[in-house]
């Protein structure tokens, strides 16, 4: 016998409905994708958390994206003494990378896979190879157009990074622009604040010392900083 098939109407009115389907799909997909996104963000700074490790003197902070830098491209922020901010990118796959290289904007947006089976120090370990590739070029780039304003021979004190390592401290180096800009971690202060910073408030010699506080004052609050 010849079983009962609805009688369709119309094709506009199935392809309305085929429509309707893949639509339904697609949504479920970037849903389930949206999601799973999140938690590999969730995942890379986590790790960072969780890490026993020691981590590189340059890195000071990791955290997430606010949704402005979210909308152009970066997960996690991530705060370097020298360079300023570097941004990570998470995405699941090898192939989210190569699309995420072709349509980038920004020089200091690094991609970083996370897969499930990744511990969180192997995590850790390949963001901070990216963030030092990041790094290296970018202090490449400001040597390079420094030179190029014949400012600056490469500085011999701090290699361009501005930040005088001496063993026991890291200071703002006085011999090179850099040292200015730099961006150090005070114990008196919340946030990082910059060599010329550290120079007015923070040395021996400083014209305008803050002397250690409990609770530390905000960098935002520094003499001498716009609001
Ligand atoms: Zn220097």
């Amino acid at each position: 016998m010849r079983k009962e098939v609805p009688r369709v109407t119309s094709i506009r009115r199935l392809s309305r409905i085929f429509k309707k389907i893949h639509e339904e799909r697609d949504r479920k997909n970037g849903r389930t994708g949206t999601k799973r996104g999140k938690e590999n963000e969730r995942r890379l700074v986590a790790s960072f958390e969780q890490y026993q490790g020691t981590l590189p003197s340059w890195f000071f902070a990791i955290y997430p994206a606010t949704q402005e830098e979210d909308e152009s491209g970066a997960d996690a922020v991530i705060d370097t003494q020298d360079v300023g901010r570097l941004y990570l990118q998470v995405k699941s796959s090898q192939s989210g990378v190569r699309k995420f290289y072709k349509r980038r904007r920004k020089k200091m947006i690094g991609v970083i896979v996370i897969s499930d089976k990744q511990s969180n120090d192997d995590i850790v370990h390949v963001a901070l190879s990216i963030l030092e590739s990041l790094r290296a070029k970018l202090l490449e780039r400001r040597t390079a157009s420094l030179e190029e304003e014949g400012k600056m021979a490469t500085c011999k004190t701090c290699n361009g990074a501005g930040v005088n390592e001496t063993g026991n401290n890291n200071l703002p180096c006085d011999d090179c622009p850099a040292g200015d800009t730099a961006l150090f971690n005070i114990a008196e202060v919340e946030g990082l604040v910059t060599g010329a910073e550290v120079r007015r408030h923070f040395l021996n010699s400083s014209p305008e010392p803050i002397t250690f506080r409990w609770p530390p004052i905000h960098a935002e609050d520094l003499p001498g900083r716009k609001k």
